[in-house]
């Protein structure tokens, strides 16, 4: 039963990388400021309180890119 490519199933994760690709970008783009919130340096990701890395970019972060703010 070695047959029937399915042609969809790549189309869907070229798909998937795009979407990847865009998230890179985004990141490359917050970390290139500083964040009002957290106070770290451009280029490093948010910290939490505690020093921890945080899991997300603050909000604040983000209002610096026009392309990114809500
Ligand atoms: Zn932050």
């Amino acid at each position: 039963m070695a047959e029937a490519p399915e042609p969809r199933e790549h189309a869907e994760s070229a798909h998937l990388s795009a979407i990847a690709e865009e998230h890179t970008r985004d990141a490359d783009e917050v970390e290139r400021h500083p964040c009002p919130r957290c106070a770290v340096a451009p280029g490093s990701p948010c910290r939490s309180r505690s020093g921890a890395v945080a899991g997300a970019y603050h909000t604040g972060r983000f209002t610096k890119i026009p392309r990114l703010r809500i």
